[in-house]
């Protein structure tokens, strides 16, 4: 099954380099593909807080822009990349697109609901289930938002510190 393993690893190497597009503009990087017979037919990054919209997650996304492409809004037939477990929301998307399969980076285990908090997308009292595989380059996966979250740390500190600093001028000196 090595080719299989081949396959998924290198859509998930797409879905990261949609996450590194959300870590450039300082959004929690998330990143998703969606691919139909050997093809991406939607690509989406989380742009939450740059589009300030709830909506803005990486799944919906690519889903918004797979329909579009393929004139439906059912996905049959499409396998969805993600780097990181899905939220409630886009579970949900999935299952209302009839997208079959999903691959998973990491996973969430405090939102998710690919199998952490929820498994949205295997129920079977839904007329819909998709095929789950977890932990495609993991690894990878965790460590971009490691890192974003490393760094988020860091510059809240410095912020912290800098706020705490003592101000030797009055209101006199703002003129
Ligand atoms: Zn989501």
């Amino acid at each position: 099954m090595a080719g299989i393993k081949n396959v998924q690893e290198k859509y998930m190497r797409s879905a990261l380099e949609q996450a590194k597009k959300a870590l450039a503009l300082g959004e929690v990087p998330i990143g998703c593909v969606i691919v139909y017979e050997g093809k991406i037919i939607g690509r989406g990054y989380n742009r939450r807080n740059t589009d300030k919209n709830t909506l803005a997650h990486a799944e919906i996304t690519a889903i918004k822009r797979a329909s579009k492409k393929m004139g439906d809004w059912r996905l049959e037939g499409c396998t969805l990349y993600v780097t990181l477990e899905p939220c409630q929301m886009c579970a949900g998307a999935i299952i209302q697109a009839r997208i079959p399969e999903v691959v998973m980076g990491c996973m969430n285990p405090k939102a998710g609901c690919g199998g952490s908090v929820l498994n949205i997308l295997e129920m079977p009292q839904f007329n819909h289930q998709a095929a789950v595989t977890r932990g495609v380059l993991a690894q990878e996966c965790s460590q971009i938002l490691k890192q974003f979250f490393t760094q988020l740390r860091t510059r809240n500190r410095q912020e912290k510190e800098a706020a705490k600093e003592p101000h030797f001028f009055t209101n006199a000196d703002l003129g």
